[in-house]
Order: C-alpha cells, then structure tokens, then sequence
C-alpha cells in the first residue's frame, strides 16, 4: 500500500511526505487538524484510485471528516477500503512518472521514466509512445551515479531539477535493492511549488523469496483481504493458489502442476466446462502430513468437486507418496469427502499402484495416464 511504500522510501531517503494513516472518519479529523489542507487517500493494493474518486482533497478538518467517511468501506477493484492515509496537500506543478522493475525477459532490470506521469502510464505508452523511456539496467552493475544521470537525461527531467532528480533515482535504486524489490513504482513524481521533488504516491512490490532477510516486511501483508485458504496454506508452507474451478489440484514439482492445470482445462471441456480449482505444488516431499495438509486445504474450498493428484515419482518414490496418500486419508477420516482421482508414474510405480489397490480406498480412483486422470477428474467434478 502506499502508505507502507513510503515508510520504506522515507527509510531509503527518498523525499516524500508520510502522512497519518487513519481508519475512522474521526481519525482523519484529527489527522487533518494537525496537517492543515490535506489529500485524503485509500489505501489499498491497487492503483487507479484517483480515477475511482479514492482520493479527495480537503480544505478543513470537516471536509477531511467527510471524504473520510465516503472513501472508507468503498470498494476498488474488488478491494475493501479499510484506511486512508491522511497526507498535507502539495501544490502540484507537473507530475511524473518513474519506476525500477525486474525485466524478467531479458534477465535485467529496467527503468521505465516519463515526464508525462500522473494518469496511467499504459495509456502514455499507447497514445504517445516516445514519451514513455525505457533504459536498461545490467544487474551487475546497477545505478550507480553515472546511469542515474543517464536516465535521467534520457526521461528529460527539467534541467534545473537534475541533481534533485539523480538523488531521487538514486535513492529509489536503494529501495529497489536494499529492499529486494521486483517494483518500485512512482506516480506521480511531483514537481511541487517551489521547484522540489517529491514521492507524491508509491507502489512497491517485495520478492517473498527473499522474506527471510527481512522480517519487517511481514508487516506489510494485508492479512484481512488475503484468501482465507491461501492464508490456511500459507501457514503450513505450501505453494498454493486458489483459483475458480471445481477441480483440486495437487502435484510435485511446479512445472507438473502448471501443466496438469492446462490437462484438467482442456479435459473440462468435454465435461461441462470444469476447470482447475487451484494450483498446489507440495515439492519434493510426499509426506502422509504434507498430503493431508494439501487435500486438508483444497476440501476446505467449497468450490471443489473432486481432486486430482498427479505425481511423478522422482528423488520421492511412488510408494512413497501411496502411502502418503494413504496415510493422509486416515488423517482427514471424515473430513475427506470428495473423489480423488490419483496418477502415479515414475520411480517405483508399480509399488506405488500395489498399494493404492490393495487398499481400495472408496474415494479413490487410480488411472493410469495424466490425460486419462484429467478426464476422469472433470466427468467426477462435473457429475
Ligand atoms: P492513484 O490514482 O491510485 O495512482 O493515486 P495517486 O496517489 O497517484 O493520486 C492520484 C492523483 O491525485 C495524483 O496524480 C495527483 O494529481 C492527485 N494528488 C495526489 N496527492 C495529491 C496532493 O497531495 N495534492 C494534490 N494537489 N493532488 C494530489
Ligand atoms: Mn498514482
């Protein structure tokens, strides 16, 4: 959100103003008595706030009481307000666009920089392609501050906001690693009265797999508007996704799973139009415990019909994970009540079927090829 985006900008240098975060009318009363004229903004994790009346200006306590009021409970892109960040009113001369981002197709990063900020940048890259600047950035090398006058004599920041604008980039790259950013996003940029630059908005997105370096960015998750599975999956540290078809999925190995996604798709299509409930990959180990965890999670989801488990026996033997099924379903008992549809193949496999027919769980079905199971899982969903 962008009150948290400026904490981490404040922390890195970056010139921006934090504000007062409040979550009542009343508290944005008192946060503007305090600031004077203020700007009263949602805080949630999208943009296009402006455009959908999420951010209001207020001359007086009364108004900032007021606005607050309307913008808190609203809806933005499917996101509940629940905050606002009380912000002093700046007096805007021109705004600007500026971000650093991992450029995953070319394994580097990129600055994107445009004078013309403030709207969505989308939209300057299609109307007026030249004035949106991309500039490269090699990972080894980084920002130092040679390229930060680069870009910035490429994005064509005014001449007399230069060095202003080379300390600006140069304290956003710092975000951007320090931090281990995948996004630092800036928009606008101000030119404020008076010729300073300022971080008038910020977006930043923060690479999970680099949490355990930094405990403070757990902080920053908003857990009210996180799916409840996907919480539920998280706190047993699995890699799922929830998504809106009627089939769950749980596979080894995300490459397996993304594919089993597509097979289930496509079998769907003969079935109704089922498709894939969510996305589960539970890695290397087949545990009895990461089994029931998984099937624990996607039965949690009502939405699910029936569940395909599609493992390829590798480092983990197929018996292995038979008898983490097994095992899983004497774990769930009761709480396991929707068909499951299990392709085994790979290491031991044989073994790995053995055991699944001997014992001939009354919710199992055993197939033995992916397509096969796909289709089978989607006729069971569908049925
Ligand atoms: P977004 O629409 O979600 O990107 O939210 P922004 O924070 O970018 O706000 C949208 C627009 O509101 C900005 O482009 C500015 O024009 C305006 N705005 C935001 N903060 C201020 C402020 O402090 N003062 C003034 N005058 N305008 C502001
Ligand atoms: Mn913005």
């Amino acid at each position: 959100m962008e009150y948290q985006a400026k904490q981490l900008f404040a922390k890195h240098g970056v010139t921006v103003t934090e504000g007062i975060v409040a979550t009542t009318p009343e508290e944005a009363r008192a946060a503007a008595e305090q600031l004077g004229v203020v700007v009263v903004k949602a805080q949630v994790k999208a943009g296009g706030r402006g455009k959908a009346g999420g951010v209001k200006l207020a001359r007086t306590p009364d108004e900032a009481e007021q606005h607050a009021s309307d913008i808190l409970g609203m809806e933005i892109k499917g996101l509940t307000v629940r905050r606002v960040l009380v912000a002093p009113g700046a007096s805007i001369v021109d705004e600007y666009y500026f971000s650093f981002l991992l450029d995953r197709s070319n394994r580097q990063y990129l600055c994107i920089a445009s004078v013309e900020g403030g709207v969505e940048i989308e939209e300057v890259a299609k109307t007026n392609p030249d004035a949106v600047k991309q500039i490269p950035i090699d990972p080894g090398a980084g920002v130092d501050e040679a390229k930060a006058r680069e870009i910035v004599a490429e994005a064509a920041f005014p001449a007399e906001l230069a060095d202003q604008a080379v300390d600006m980039v140069l304290a956003l790259w710092k975000v951007f690693v320090e931090e281990d950013a995948t996004l630092v996003e800036v928009n606008p940029l101000a030119r404020l009265e008076g010729d300073v630059l300022e971080a008038l908005d910020g977006k930043v997105s923060l690479d999970e797999n680099a949490e355990f370096r930094h405990e403070d960015h757990a902080s920053f998750e908003d857990k009210e508007a996180a799916d409840p599975l996907e919480a539920k999956a998280k706190a047993k540290g699995l890699n799922y996704v929830k998504l809106d078809g009627a089939v769950g999925i749980i596979g080894n190995g995300a490459g397996l799973v993304m594919s089993t996604l597509d097979v289930v798709a496509y079998a769907g299509e003969a079935h109704g139009g089922v498709t894939p409930a969510n996305f589960l990959d539970i890695g290397g180990g087949a545990s009895a415990q990461v089994m029931a965890d998984g099937l624990d999670v996607i039965l949690g989801d009502e939405q699910v019909k029936s569940v395909f488990v599609n493992v390829f026996g590798g480092i983990t033997s197929c018996d292995a994970v038979a008898n983490g099924i097994v095992g899983a379903l004497e774990i769930l008992g009761d709480d396991a009540t929707k068909p499951l549809v299990v392709r085994l193949d790979g290491n031991n496999v044989e073994e790995g079927r053995r055991i699944l027919e001997e014992k001939n769980h009354p919710l199992v079905t055993l197939v033995e090829t992916m397509d096969g199971a796909a289709d089978k899982a989607a006729e069971l969903a569908n049925a």
